[in-house]
Parts: C-alpha cells; sequence; structure tokens
C-alpha cells in the first residue's frame, strides 16, 4: 500500500472513527479507516449501553438489525454501605416505543457499525498500527503504518484512537492525560442463565435494567456498573487513576470486593466469568478538553476526553464527534480547502452541539471528585445515608420525630457539621449546573 492515497484517513474504528468513515464514504469521498485490532471491537470494552439517537442519525432504525443485548426500560442506581443499599431508579414502558438505549457488548456491535461504513465505501484497514503522523511543515499529510511500506497519504487525517490517543500527544493535540483526568475500568463479562436474569431482575424478555454504583470503591473516586445482557452480565467498576497510585490498590481488588457485597453477590450469584478486561475512561470533563483540529487534522471521541461521567454517556458523544468531523471533513473537500482555518467548523460544531454543552454544565464535577476528600464522598456518605435509611425503616420505641433527628444528624456528621452539609450540597449543586 505504499503512498496510497485517500481523501481522508481515520485512525481508528471504535464509535467515533466508524461514525466519521461512515459519514464521508456516504459523502462520497475516499476513506481508509484504520483498526489496530484483528477486526473492530476486537479489544474494546465499554459497559456498556448504546444509545438510540446517535446511532439513528447514521443508520434509521438499526436496532432492527444490530447486535444489541437488551432494551434498558429500567436504570437504578445504589449507594452501597459494607452491609446495605440505598437505590433509586425508574422503569418506564415508554423506553420501548421509541427505545431509549440498549445493554450491548462492543466485540458483536463495533464489526456490526464499521460493516455500515465498509458497505458505504470505506476502505478497511485492519489489523494495522499507526505508528505516526506525516507531516509537510505544520500540514498533516498522512500517516506512517506498522505494515511494510505502509505510508498513506491524505488531505485530512482524522484521529479517533481512544482514550491513550498517542497520535494525538504526538501531534501536540493534547498532552499526557494527568493520572486525575482518567479513571482506570475493570470488568468482568458473567454467563448466566436468560430465565434467572429475568426473575433477578423482574424483566420480561428482551427488556434491561442497568445499575450504576456508587460506594464500594474502597474509599476512593470512583463508580461500579452491573447491567443485564441476553445471557450474561456485566460488571465493572472504574476509579481514578490518582487514587489506585495513592492507595497502591489494584483495580481487581475493588471489583473482587464488590462481587462480595450481599446486594451484588446475589444478583451475580450461580454465574460462570467468562470474561475479564480493563481499559481506561477519559474523566477530565470540560476542563480537559483540547482544541478539537489544525492543519490537515481532527480529534474526535475519547481521544478528545469526549465523555460525560455523570451521565456514563462516551459511545454518543464519539459517534457525534465523528460525524461532524466527517461533515466538516465533506465541505472541505468540496472547498479544496484542508487549512486549519476550514477545518475550525469542526470546532464550531462541537461547540453548538450536545458534547460540549454537557460537558460544560458538568464542569465542576472533575473537581468536586478530585480535589476535595474521596473518602468523604465515595465512603463517609453512602455509608450516611445507608445509615439514615436503617435507622428510619427500624421500628422500635422511639417516635418518628426522634428518628427523624437521628437519620439528620447521622448526615450532617457524616459531612463534619451542619455547615459542612450547606457548603457541600452547594458545592454539588454548582458542579452540576455549570
Ligand atoms: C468500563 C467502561 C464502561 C463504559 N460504559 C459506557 C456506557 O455504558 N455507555 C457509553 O456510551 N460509553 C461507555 N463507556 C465509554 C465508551 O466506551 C467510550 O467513550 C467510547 O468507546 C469512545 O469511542 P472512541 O471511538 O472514541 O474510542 P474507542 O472505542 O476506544 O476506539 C478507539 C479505536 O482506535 C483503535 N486504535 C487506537 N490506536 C490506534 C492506532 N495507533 N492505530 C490503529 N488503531 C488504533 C483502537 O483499537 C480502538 O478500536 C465506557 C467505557 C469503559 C472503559
Amino acid at each position: 500500500m505504499a503512498d496510497e492515497r485517500f481523501d481522508v484517513i481515520v485512525v481508528g474504528a471504535g464509535p467515533a472513527g466508524t461514525a466519521a468513515a461512515l459519514t464521508m464514504a456516504r459523502g462520497g469521498l475516499k476513506v481508509a479507516l484504520i483498526e489496530r485490532g484483528e477486526f473492530p471491537g476486537a479489544k474494546n470494552i465499554f459497559g456498556g449501553v448504546i444509545y438510540r439517537q446517535q446511532v439513528e442519525d447514521l443508520v434509521p432504525e438499526f436496532w432492527k438489525e444490530a447486535p444489541l443485548e437488551r432494551n434498558v426500560i429500567e436504570q437504578r442506581m445504589a449507594l452501597l454501605s459494607d452491609d446495605g443499599v440505598v437505590t433509586v431508579g425508574h422503569r418506564n414502558e415508554r423506553f420501548k416505543n421509541p427505545p431509549n438505549c440498549w445493554t450491548g457488548l462492543r466485540v458483536k456491535f463495533d464489526p456490526w457499525f464499521a460493516g455500515k461504513a465498509q458497505a458505504a465505501g470505506a476502505v478497511p484497514v485492519y489489523q494495522t498500527v499507526v505508528t505516526e503522523i506525516l507531516k509537510q511543515g505544520e500540514q498533516v499529510i498522512g500517516v506512517r503504518t506498522d505494515r511494510e511500506d505502509g505510508d498513506l497519504l491524505a488531505n485530512i487525517v482524522i484521529l479517533a484512537d481512544g482514550v491513550n490517543s498517542l497520535l494525538g500527544k504526538q501531534l501536540g493535540a493534547h498532552r499526557e492525560w494527568r493520572p486525575d483526568e482518567v479513571s482506570l475500568a475493570v470488568k468482568e463479562v458473567i454467563r448466566l442463565p436468560k430465565e434467572k436474569i429475568e426473575d433477578r431482575f423482574n424483566l420480561e424478555s428482551g427488556e434491561g435494567c442497568t445499575i450504576e454504583l456508587i460506594g464500594g470503591t474502597m474509599d476512593m473516586a470512583g463508580l461500579g456498573f452491573l447491567y443485564t445482557n441476553n445471557e450474561t452480565l456485566s460488571l465493572g467498576v472504574g476509579v481514578m487513576v490518582n487514587d489506585l497510585r495513592k492507595r497502591h490498590i489494584k483495580p481487581y481488588e475493588v471489583l473482587d470486593a464488590m462481587k462480595q457485597h450481599p446486594y451484588i453477590r446475589k444478583l451475580i450469584a450461580g454465574g460462570e466469568t467468562l470474561e475479564y478486561s480493563g481499559h481506561l475512561i477519559p474523566e477530565g470533563g470540560f476542563t480537559s478538553l483540547p482544541r478539537v483540529s489544525g492543519d490537515g487534522w481532527m480529534i474526535c471521541g475519547d481521544a478528545a476526553q469526549m465523555v460525560n461521567a455523570v451521565h456514563r454517556e462516551g459511545t454518543n458523544l464519539a459517534m457525534t464527534s465523528g460525524r461532524l468531523a466527517g461533515e466538516t471533513a465533506i465541505e472541505a473537500h468540496m472547498r479544496g480547502d484542508f487549512s486549519c482555518g476550514m477545518l475550525e467548523d469542526y470546532d464550531k460544531s462541537i461547540k453548538d452541539s450536545f458534547v460540549r454543552k454537557d460537558l460544560k454544565k458538568y464542569r465542576g464535577m472533575h473537581g468536586l471528585m478530585t480535589e476535595g476528600d474521596p473518602e468523604r464522598l465515595f465512603r463517609t456518605l453512602p455509608d450516611a445515608v445507608n445509615e439514615a435509611g436503617y435507622q428510619w425503616l427500624s421500628v422500635d420505641a422511639k417516635t418518628k420525630k426522634e428518628k427523624q433527628k437521628e437519620a439528620m444528624r447521622t448526615l450532617i456528621a457524616a459531612t463534619g457539621g451542619r455547615s459542612d452539609l450547606m457548603r457541600l450540597a452547594m458545592r454539588g449543586w454548582r458542579a452540576m449546573n455549570g
């Protein structure tokens, strides 16, 4: 493939890269989609929930053919103490029509999605690692791959190479992420008979349930998840890398501990672990967003820190950014202009989209999670809420008024006093609202 020329080269066939390649191939551009894995999705993991809107923007009514697991009709949040759990959640039949989101497995979804780009004309170049970005002066002109005679030339290179994004770093698109800007997640896929899953989570065939887990992360900043697939459960936990380093704890120790929690243990009982994997999640949020374009290049998805950790959304931000980069590339192709002035249109589209607006709304979350005391947020508070729940629901000789006072006292003590509780509530409110 020596010196082969494309209109655009996309690096990475995850949700971001595939969305970009599909958009551009449909727009008539000659596109190469390069992926280091044996096939797209071969090495990719996520929780994971796939959202309808952003896939449907590219493939109408895709759920009639895509390899999805269960249509999520119930989402729960569980606050764990050592022996208790306080849950809040919402279940609604309306999440079926139109569907809102599904559980999925990347090893099935990514190849299907990349197949759409290929069918539209994108050239798949798999089992190929891009090792270097080629430049002429400041202008990006192509990529070097690990194949023999492996230089590929193009007018634009779109980087969708995921959270590590060595290429983005090499290009100067972003710096090396700090340990407090990424969490390390580990996940197990646990086989369980379909009927057991449906009984335990109160589901009918095809219906799905997700549970986000707060607490149980060994006093470190992080979140767990337990999702229902057709015949498996996805159980995982992600913890901020700076906390893991500080505490010298391995992420699988956190997952092992979580599996022993009585609430989790009973939901996964009798299951057989089929897979175990680990992956980083970009968690820097709004303040870590880099500039997303330059002379002959654009960057999308995780490579540009586009993850909304509060809502565990990443694939949808990745797909939207890929589609927007693809649309800018089509426009650039029509004008024959591949300069940063032209590609800056992509920065503007991101700015106008939900991607940047949602991250901006939660701009204070990263500080709240990392600057304060993770133990207070991820141990003391869940413990206190559980204790308050226990006291409130225990029937004994105390009056309800006494019980209410006691529950409040427990919460106030957990935050260090009444004024600290108010301060924390205010900080939380501000973090959630820009
Ligand atoms: C444990 C976990 C749970 C998650 N849960 C959810 C969830 O429930 N819902 C949700 O929406 N999001 C979730 N996310 C986030 C979501 O997975 C990501 O935001 C999304 O995958 C980003 O897509 P991407 O295309 O930018 O990157 P990726 O999916 O990481 O794809 C990047 C691709 O680039 C390839 N690549 C990298 N470097 C090179 C190179 N040099 N040459 C060639 N190819 C290369 C990789 O092999 C990979 O296929 C979760 C993530 C994790 C880790």
